[in-house]
């Protein structure tokens, strides 16, 4: 390995691309027979069998998707892998194989892109995943990551969008608003928090909103479950942008309206006492937080009794005809129409 004067950082340049695409390659196993050829070739080849097959990708930018100044490496690395993952799960598909591109900067020496490749390792085997290929080309400045990933699923189990029905129950698994919350932790920390310092400054009372900000994880177990249950939800999608934003593509998809109730609102302790911290509505952050990678998905409400009492879901509430529109059960009973500003609209308040 060609090194710098400094220890611990190899310079891209010297390496070479191709050293580089080995180098960061080499380590990665493949687990599934539809991957007849991954990395090292033009393309790779896939045998999709009778299946059909699910393709997905995500690109993320310095700046605008991530920040380093307190973000590791091998975290971004595990969450790109998991954003594309997501949304594979939400068509009730299985992930076999990711692509990934990345472009970075001579800023960044080998040992920074091995500690990104060490997170989609990681991810990868977690989530028994194929790295098949990719791209790697130079940028100016920032970093910016680009991962697709390919899924399959039997034509039958393919869960859509658009296929929700008045009276179905709208479910979501885990809790809400956390990834968000962390998010806020760690701007707050950002000139204290040094990724790699000994002497970090003591967020143990936030542990579980920064895991879900820089450690999140998709829902590969809930098409597992609901297949147990013997569910087929009449529509799905992952919670990437919140609630609010996702419930109406849902419904806008499917011509119907809904009702979400405010008090059935997976919400972790911690969000409730940070949102008290920080001064915001917990309802506010679970309806447009984002970044939690939860499944929203409708049942029919035959299904009401598999679904309750299961700590995996929360019915949080229902489907109506199209024409009552999309609205928020308050705890006051109130009822408010719902608005799809994603994260970023919340951050601009
Ligand atoms: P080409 O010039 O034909 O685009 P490349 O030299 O870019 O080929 O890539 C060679 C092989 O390495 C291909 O199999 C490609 O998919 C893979 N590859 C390139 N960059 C990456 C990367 N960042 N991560 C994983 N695989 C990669
Ligand atoms: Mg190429």
């Amino acid at each position: 390995m060609i090194e710098d004067k400094n220890q611990d950082r190899t310079s891209l340049a010297e390496l070479g691309e191709f050293g580089l695409i080995h180098h960061l390659t080499e380590h990665f196993n493949i687990n599934h027979s539809s991957t007849v050829k991954a990395v090292g070739d033009d393309a790779a080849v896939l045998d999709a069998s009778e299946k059909q097959t699910l393709i997905t990708t995500d690109l993320l930018i310095e700046g605008v998707h991530f920040d380093l100044s307190y973000m590791p490496l091998k975290h971004l690395g595990y969450k790109a892998v998991m954003v594309n993952l997501s949304d594979v799960y939400a068509m009730n598909g299985t992930a076999e194989q990711i692509t990934v591109s990345i472009a970075v900067s001579n800023r960044f020496p080998l040992e920074a892109i091995e500690e990104l490749y060490a997170g989609i390792q990681l991810a990868c085997q977690t989530y028994n995943v194929d790295l098949i290929g990719g791209d790697t080309t130079s940028s100016t400045k920032g970093m910016l990551i680009s991962i697709t990933a390919i899924g399959k699923a039997n034509k039958e189990d393919i869960v859509y969008r658009n296929g929700a029905k008045e009276t179905d129950l709208i479910v979501v698994s885990g809790d809400l608003g956390a990834a968000y919350l962390g998010l806020q932790v760690l701007e707050r920390e950002k000139q204290v928090f040094q990724v790699d310092a000994n002497n970090q400054p003591d967020l143990d009372a936030y542990s579980y909103l920064i895991e879900r900000q820089l450690k999140p994880e998709a829902r590969k177990d809930v098409s597992g479950l609901l297949k147990e249950m013997e569910i087929k939800p009449t529509s799905m999608i992952d919670i990437s942008d919140g609630l609010s934003s996702e419930i109406m593509h849902i419904c806008s998809q499917s011509k119907v309206g809904c009702k979400i109730y405010e008090d059935k609102l997976p919400l972790d302790p911690q969000v409730i006492s940070a949102s008290e911290e920080f001064n915001m509505d917990s309802t506010m952050i679970a309806l447009s937080g984002g970044e939690d990678y939860e499944l929203l998905f409708t049942v029919p409400i035959a299904d009401f009794d598999k679904v309750k009492g299961n700590p995996n879901f929360s019915i949080i509430g229902h489907v109506t005809d199209e024409s009552q529109g999309m609205n928020l059960v308050t705890r006051a009973n109130q009822e408010i129409e719902l608005k799809a500003q994603g994260w970023n609209a919340l951050k601009e308040e």
